[in-house]
């Protein structure tokens, strides 16, 4: 039996033609939010990576720990990683 394990970025997919597994992760990266819109100017708080601020399934999950700002304002990441099984 072999296994072999592909992570594939930015949800492209390659199939497999035996047993598989799919898992698709979903992280937020760098916050994007334009702090000086108002004032016609672009900053960004420098913000890395979403932090969840409160458990899943509260308002709190949706807004950065870091920043503050909602994690629509991070960059999406989509990372799916196939494992599939030769027998
Ligand atoms: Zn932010």
């Amino acid at each position: 039996m072999k296994k072999c394990q592909v992570v594939l970025k930015s949800g492209r997919r390659r199939g497999c033609s035996t047993s598989s597994s799919m898992i698709t992760n979903v992280r937020y990266g760098e916050c994007q939010k334009n702090h000086a819109a108002n004032i016609g100017g672009y900053a960004l708080d420098g913000c890395r990576e979403f932090m969840a601020s409160d458990t899943e399934g509260t308002t709190g999950a949706l807004t950065c720990a870091a920043c503050g700002c909602h994690r629509n304002f991070h960059r999406r990441e989509v990372e799916t990683e196939v494992a599939c099984e030769y027998t």
